[in-house]
């Protein structure tokens, strides 16, 4: 059975210790189908508690990364730090960092080169704003810019997510027909970037309202390898739910 993966993104949430702890031991409840590779991104503050309550099958990821390696970058958390904490994985370029907080694909890029660095593997979010943008010429744009000077060596551990922006926290998720041809986009992209066989193997997710109805919807699609799941990653019955229905 095909390897899916399924991200919790928390975002900044939950806003106690106690709560977290209630939402991994909620993971922990139902066994892990086997094709699934779960990953848990909460907050930076919560990585390690979450990491000491997680079994060893589930990852910890986290929701961004500072380009530097130390020093002087007040409110920084750098790659090394992430490692050693535990972190395999970190999601860099979130639409919510990219339109809320002003991130440029510039920095997204400094960002993907400190996690190749650090042994981290990158969870690239992409996507377009409106429903009506020129998606062929936004996800080129996006991805040859964060990509920029990445040498192929390096990218064998990159997972790229398509997240529409008009589909994020909004309760309105894209088609599985649209989500798998973006998903195909991305790899025709990454292919003419890199290599044909690469962007066939690449890891591509849909992410944009997911819920415990509509995932198999996305995640069943052969070309989407998994899914990154926000709002509805904090609430277990339902998370619950979208685990079972990857397996
Ligand atoms: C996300 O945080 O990347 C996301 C897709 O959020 P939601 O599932 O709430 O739309």
């Amino acid at each position: 059975m095909a390897k899916k993966y399924i991200i919790a993104n928390w975002k900044m949430n939950p806003s106690s210790q106690e709560e977290a702890t209630r939402l991994v031991k909620g993971v922990l409840a139902q066994a892990l189908p086997k094709n699934i590779e779960l990953i848990i991104a909460p907050p930076f503050i919560y990585l390690d508690l979450v990491k000491k309550n997680l079994k060893k099958e589930i990852k910890l990821a986290a929701q961004n990364i500072g380009w530097a390696e130390r020093g002087a970058f007040t409110g920084e958390v750098s790659g090394l730090m992430l490692k050693n904490i535990g972190c395999d994985y970190v999601i860099i370029g979130h639409s919510e960092r990219r339109h809320k907080i002003g991130e440029t694909d510039e920095m997204i890029n400094l960002k993907l080169k400190a996690a190749f660095k650090t042994g981290l593997n990158p969870i690239l979010a992409v996507g377009e704003k409106e429903c009506s943008d020129d998606i062929i010429q936004i996800l080129n744009s996006q991805i040859k810019s964060d990509l920029n000077g990445i040498d192929v060596s390096e990218i064998g551990r990159l997972i790229i997510a398509y997240e529409p922006v008009w589909a994020i926290g909004t309760g309105v998720s894209d088609t599985p027909d649209h989500a798998l041809s973006s998903a195909l986009l991305i790899r025709k992209i990454i292919g003419n970037l890199y290599t044909p066989d690469f962007a066939v193997d690449l890891p591509v997710l849909y992410g944009g309202s997911v819920t415990a109805e509509n995932a198999a919807d996305f995640i069943g699609q052969t070309g989407i390898n998994g899914a990154l799941v926000g709002s509805a990653s904090l609430n277990i019955e339902e998370f619950l739910k979208i685990i079972k229905s990857a397996g």
